[in-house]
């Protein structure tokens, strides 16, 4: 009888340590805010992040939701995500139609100190590339129906910095304390931005080419800004692929205006982008779209300043015939 019972208890002990093994592991990875009086801000896509900790320096603690590698169109948060935006005190997204899912966490999360920043908020948006209308399929309809408005706005260095500006305020109201750090940082984000918008109205002034074939329509502001016209493969989603009448209209355009470049981006297949190139021999550049900047190429020092410079000086070589 007595040995039943120890093996019993060895037993219940055995079960004890793997599921409280398990249990660890479940909620260690998520959030760590007990041991600081910061506050919290989660952030979802990469410019957002950088845009928000530049502003936040060290008193705030600024996560990024969006892993690096994926790209935020068609992301979703999971039940942790949520768990993890409900902790926070200030939720930064950019656009609803680019964060889609936002409307959903709002109703979802029932929070009183949670406080949410559409960072592009107050910016008059567009509708994308001109004559840019989508032809959907009817299951492409349900995921892309919010975005029918261009979200892109952080690739224009000038609406980067009124994103800055809301982000900015929305840390002051959130966090009161710190009103003069948020503030001293974001005048000196705000000038270095200043600076990047004045080398791309002077870099891209002259250029010969005004016309660029891009991979998805993610520079139409950029485009607008500094004197171009972004004529897009994809649509405002780089899955939304063009149909068969819609590559052979891109293939009449670029040789017309005898196009010499396709621009192709990181983090989207580059399928059709290669198709098109191969078929008008054009040869193919990358401009990054920021959507997501890979913790290597963080760790390289790379940021959103270096990316946008590199991205101007592909510009001005590609187009300068
Ligand atoms: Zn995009």
């Amino acid at each position: 009888m007595k040995w039943r019972l120890t093996s019993i208890l060895v037993l219940f002990a055995a079960v004890i340590l793997i599921v409280g093994c398990g249990k660890k592991e479940e909620t260690s990875t998520v959030d760590q805010k007990s041991s600081t009086n910061k506050i919290k801000v989660v952030t979802t896509f990469y410019p957002m992040y950088e845009f928000t900790k530049n502003i936040a320096g060290d008193k705030a603690d600024v996560q990024l939701l969006i892993p690096s590698t994926i790209e935020p169109h068609d992301w979703e948060p999971s039940p942790k995500d949520m768990a993890n935006i409900q902790k926070a005190d200030v939720f930064v997204y950019n656009s609803e139609y680019m964060e889609t899912w936002v409307a959903n966490v709002k109703k979802s999360i029932s929070s009183n100190q949670l406080s949410y920043v559409e960072a592009s908020k107050g910016i008059t948006l567009g509708k994308g590339a001109e004559g840019e209308e989508e032809e959907h399929h009817d299951d492409e309809e349900e995921h892309h129906h919010h975005h029918e408005m261009d979200p892109h706005v952080w690739l224009s260095p000038a609406l980067a910095q009124m994103e800055v500006e809301t982000i900015t305020a929305a840390l002051v109201k959130a966090d009161p304390d710190y009103k003069e750090d948020y503030e001293r940082n974001s005048a000196a984000y705000i000038v270095k931005l200043k600076k990047l918008d004045n080398e791309f109205r002077e870099g891209l002034k002259n250029v010969k080419k005004k016309e660029m074939i891009t991979q998805h329509a993610a520079f139409g502001y950029l485009a607008h800004e500094y004197g171009l016209t972004q004529v897009p493969i994809a649509g405002l989603a780089p899955d939304q692929e063009p149909s068969a009448a819609k590559l052979a209209e891109l293939k009449a355009f670029a040789k017309e205006h005898k196009v010499k470049v396709i621009y192709f981006e990181e983090l989207a297949s580059p399928k059709v982008a290669q198709t098109l190139a191969n078929e008008i021999g054009a040869k193919t550049e990358v401009l990054h779209t920021l959507e997501g900047l890979s913790q290597e190429d963080q760790d390289k020092g790379l940021d959103y300043m270096k990316v946008m410079e590199r991205n101007l000086e592909i510009l001005k070589k590609a187009q300068a015939e």
